[in-house]
């Protein structure tokens, strides 16, 4: 089982399952969120094209990531598999991936669908804190740090995403809602489709998790 989607709203948990799956099948987690926000913190074209789009809670427009993503996709690393952690976002985006999987005579194993609800994501959004210089993720209740904004791992400043904001939050919950959701469907009639439930904690949603990978 190599080439594996998540799939799931903002704060569902896709970024700490993709951490998890890597750590345990050591194959790459691509986060196209994670390559938008490294590019704008490096101050490229691309960082400062997708900044507007990120800080309203838009989507980037679909040919930039679809390009960003075919770039990706074309380094070594990813031969034996790779975890998609937002990415496809829209109908566009997975048609333009299910191009590319065909062109190189590749198929998708698995889709893991995280189901939460509403209320649950906007207060996982707005309590989550990131480590500037690892990225790893924090809940200022759930899973706060053993020190007040300092990593537990690597000591760095804790920062709260600018697109954190509940009002933001609550626009990107709808524009994964409007945009996002119908590829439940999309890949639901692809066979591929596991859904799971987000609100289980996430040692044991990674256990069912798990279970399905094999
Ligand atoms: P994320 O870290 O996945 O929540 O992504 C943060 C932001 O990056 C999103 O709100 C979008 O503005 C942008 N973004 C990330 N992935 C995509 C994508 N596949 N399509 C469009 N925009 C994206």
């Amino acid at each position: 089982m190599s080439r594996i989607m998540l799939l799931g709203a903002p704060g569902s948990g896709k970024g700490t399952q993709g951490e998890r799956i890597t750590e345990k099948y050591g194959i790459p987690s691509i986060s196209t969120g994670d390559i938008f926000r490294k590019n704008l913190k490096e101050g490229t074209p691309l960082g400062l094209k997708a900044k507007t789009y990120m800080d309203a809670g838009e989507l980037v427009p679909d040919e930039l990531v679809v390009d960003l993503v075919v770039d990706r996709l074309s380094a070594d690393d990813v031969k034996d598999g790779y975890i998609l952690d937002g990415f496809p976002r829209t109908i566009v985006q997975a048609e333009a991936f299910d191009k590319l999987l065909k062109e190189r005579s590749e198929a998708l194993d698995k889709v893991i669908y995280i189901e939460v609800p509403k209320d649950v994501l906007i207060d996982r959004i707005s309590g989550r804190r990131v480590c500037q210089a690892c990225g790893k993720t924090f809940h200022i209740m759930g899973f706060p740090p053993k020190q007040e904004g300092i990593c537990d791992v690597c000591g760095g400043e804790l920062i709260q995403r600018a697109d954190d904001n509940e009002a933001t939050a609550e626009n990107r919950i709808d524009v994964y809602n409007s945009q996002t959701a119908p590829l439940v469907d999309y890949y639901k009639d692809s066979g591929l489709l596991v859904t799971f439930d987000g609100t289980i904690g996430a040692d044991v949603l990674f256990d069912k998790i798990v279970s399905v990978l094999g």
